[in-house]
């Protein structure tokens, strides 16, 4: 019965017939992303590290509902492993039409504290290898005259936070990434957006809401903390022809944090 199901929505999906390159999607967030693309007819390169056994649960998952996948090892902030990656998905999957830039790390530090490579590991995994990857699709992307990126960016990058300096500035200069992107791609019609979660309930928040979930719900008008699937549905539309007329957009998710009360 799912594998039926999951038939039918592949050939009526809003991604029907769409290759997606999803980084860090052996767990959370991008796990979420690479799952919904292939409910809605994609086809999905998941990207992992060092979940290797995650991301090949993922891509039988996704092969047992009768899609299709692969997956590959790569470190988005090594340039070589990306490029390495993005040759690997067009050989196995033909092409590239949508990107995520997803993989992410968070290695909080009071300022004063923080030392360099603190700094250093948070900003080249989100921002450098946000770039990169952006930057090895491209000349795909530009060929076809066609593609949807979409970066994974986050409410921290307006908003910051204590001990957040170095992950805040990583999203800040994703939003800007984001934009002037979006602004020297349009010709191409490579639309380029961000996603900016508030907080969702994977491995990177578990920490924080066993120390605060109180405080956090306080903060969120629909006093519930999100779930990657909250993500992965705006995703697919930016990814879908459905968004086709947005780009240089960076979208919250976040049950309304930080607005007024
Ligand atoms: P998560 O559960 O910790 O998962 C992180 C993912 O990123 C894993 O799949 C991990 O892969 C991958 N990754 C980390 N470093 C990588 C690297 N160098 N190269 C390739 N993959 C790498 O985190 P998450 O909560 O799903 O976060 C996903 C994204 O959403 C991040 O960009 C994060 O900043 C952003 N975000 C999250 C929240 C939240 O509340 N959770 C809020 C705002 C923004 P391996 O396990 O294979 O190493």
């Amino acid at each position: 019965m799912a594998a039926y199901h999951f038939w039918l929505v592949s050939i009526m999906g809003i991604l029907k017939d769409q290759v997606a390159l999803v980084t860090g999607a052996s767990r959370g967030i991008g796990r979420a992303i690479a799952l919904e693309f292939a409910r809605e007819g994609a086809s999905v390169l998941v990207n992992y590290n060092n979940s290797k056994e995650l991301a090949e649960s993922l891509v039988q998952e996704i092969e047992d509902l009768g899609g299709k996948a692969a997956c590959f090892q790569a470190d988005v902030a090594q340039e070589e492993q990306v490029d390495e990656m993005v040759a690997f998905t067009i050989s196995e999957l033909g092409k590239i039409d949508i990107l995520v830039c997803n993989a992410g790390v968070v290695k909080d530090q009071l300022m004063g504290f923080m030392n360099l490579d603190e700094w250093e590991q948070v900003v080249k995994t989100n921002l450098t290898g946000t770039f990169v990857t952006m930057k090895a699709c491209l000349r795909h992307m530009m060929r076809n005259k066609k593609g949807s990126i979409i970066n994974i960016s986050s409410i921290a990058a307006t908003r910051g936070g204590r001990g957040h300096a170095n992950y805040a500035a990583s999203k800040g200069g994703i939003n800007s990434l984001t934009i002037s992107a979006a602004i020297e791609l349009a010709p191409k019609r490579i639309r380029v957006n961000a996603i900016a979660p508030g907080v969702i309930d994977t491995d990177m928040t578990e920490r924080v809401q066993n120390l605060a979930k109180e405080e956090i719900l306080q903060n969120i008008p629909l006093k519930q903390i999100g779930v990657p699937q909250d993500v992965a549905n705006l995703a697919a539309f930016l990814a879908s022809e459905k968004a086709s007329y947005i780009t240089g957009e960076i979208i919250n998710v976040n049950g309304g944090m930080g607005l007024g009360s």
